[in-house]
């Protein structure tokens, strides 16, 4: 099945149009019409070659929903028109000890992601989502019971979202624990409202004066401007946890000072360049912690969905066309997103 996609041909080009192909629908594939799909700055990362290995032609974009389609003929647990998500991960091995565990983020063998990973469908290399529809295996298909028109805001949890949520589950996030978000862009402001709906104290740090006011009302309890010295001192060893979304290499030492003793920050922002090694003091006077956690489990993103969806949590978006999105890009480089772009696929048409 040809399909109009936006992808780039190599790290300096822009997006452009570009017709791809989707396999035939296998017995336990579903066949997706892609409605919208959220602008992750991983999405930035990969096709502009910041990472390495990035396979060409990229086709990005893994906050996917949309409408079935089509189903092949050994699935049960999705029926055409039901309105779903796909993620990061398209695929994993299904039988290590993680993906046993319901991790298949962390599959011993490698996930396939949604794009750049390795598959037996030309050109050779997953296409995500910034495209008219997808073809994925039935296991890495959520179900979505949002409401109608709440769905382009839903697509940001297929990434944002359940990156945050994982993590914060992970470390017991909840009533009584004071938890700090660094970084308030579509992974950070994702993660002050689940850890805000999960019963912390939230503490939003941002770099950006004009987002303090956004912060209080996506649920923080506090805000701290993390370039005004005086404001992250009055919050040293207050914090259980620290989430650390953000997108750029920067100093860790002024947040692990905010840690007690025993606590954690873990990072979840993927740097084109590294941080400066963290000052080991500070971490063995008070037997803090630095961590990391990939994105989430297939299980417990429906967990996290589910979740928001009883709670009426979604994204605070920017609709754009696929025309826009270097546009897009642009603006995620200068932390001016509110809060994540998500593009409407109708416009793949024009
Ligand atoms: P985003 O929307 O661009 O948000 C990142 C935020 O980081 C910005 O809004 C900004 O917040 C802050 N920031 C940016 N540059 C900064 C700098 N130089 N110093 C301090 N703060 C800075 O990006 P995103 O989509 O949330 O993604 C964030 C990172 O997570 C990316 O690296 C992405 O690749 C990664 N990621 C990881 C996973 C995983 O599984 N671990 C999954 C998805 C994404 P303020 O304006 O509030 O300071
Ligand atoms: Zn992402």
């Amino acid at each position: 099945m040809s399909t109009k996609a936006y992808g780039a041909y190599a790290a300096d080009k822009p997006l452009e149009p570009i017709a791809i192909e989707r396999r035939p629908v296998g017995a336990h594939d579903v066949a997706i019409a892609i409605a919208y799909c959220g602008v992750c700055h991983s999405d930035l990362h990969q096709v502009r070659g910041e990472w390495n290995g990035t396979l060409y032609p990229c086709v990005p974009g893994h906050e996917i929903v949309g409408h079935v389609t089509a189903v092949g003929d050994q699935v049960s647990k999705f029926s055409v028109g039901d309105v779903v998500g796909v993620g990061c991960m398209v695929d994993s091995c299904q039988s290590c000890a993680s993906c046993d565990e319901g991790l298949e983020q962390y599959c011993e063998k490698g996930f396939i992601g949604t794009y750049n990973g390795a598959t037996n469908d030309a050109p050779g290399h997953t296409m995500g989502g910034y495209a008219q529809a997808i073809v994925v295996k039935d296991d890495f298909v959520l179900k979505v019971s949002h409401a109608p028109e709440q769905l382009a805001a839903v697509a940001p949890l297929l990434c944002a979202g359940i990156t945050t949520w994982s993590p914060l589950r992970h470390w017991n996030v909840g009533p009584g624990k004071t938890v700090g978000i660094v970084g308030i862009g579509g992974l950070g402001h994702m993660g002050v409202k689940l850890a805000h709906a999960l019963g912390a104290h939230v503490v939003a740090f941002t770099t950006s004066e004009a987002k303090r006011q956004d912060a209080l009302d996506l649920g923080a309890d506090a805000v701290v401007v993390s370039r005004n010295a005086d404001e992250m001192a009055a919050y040293a060893d207050k914090f259980d946890f620290i989430l650390n979304t953000v997108a750029a290499s920067h100093d860790l030492d002024a947040f692990t000072a905010l840690l007690k003793r025993d606590g954690t920050m873990t990072l979840v922002g993927v740097p084109e360049h590294g941080h400066p090694a963290p000052n080991v003091a500070a971490l063995i006077f008070r037997r803090r912690a630095i961590a990391g956690s990939l994105i989430g489990g297939i299980a417990e993103t429906q967990e996290m969905l589910d979740f928001c969806a009883e709670k009426g949590i979604t994204a605070e978006i920017e609709m754009i066309a696929a025309q826009d999105i270097d546009a897009a890009y642009a603006r995620m480089q200068k932390s001016d997103v509110k809060y994540r772009f998500v593009i409407d696929n109708a416009t793949l048409t024009d």
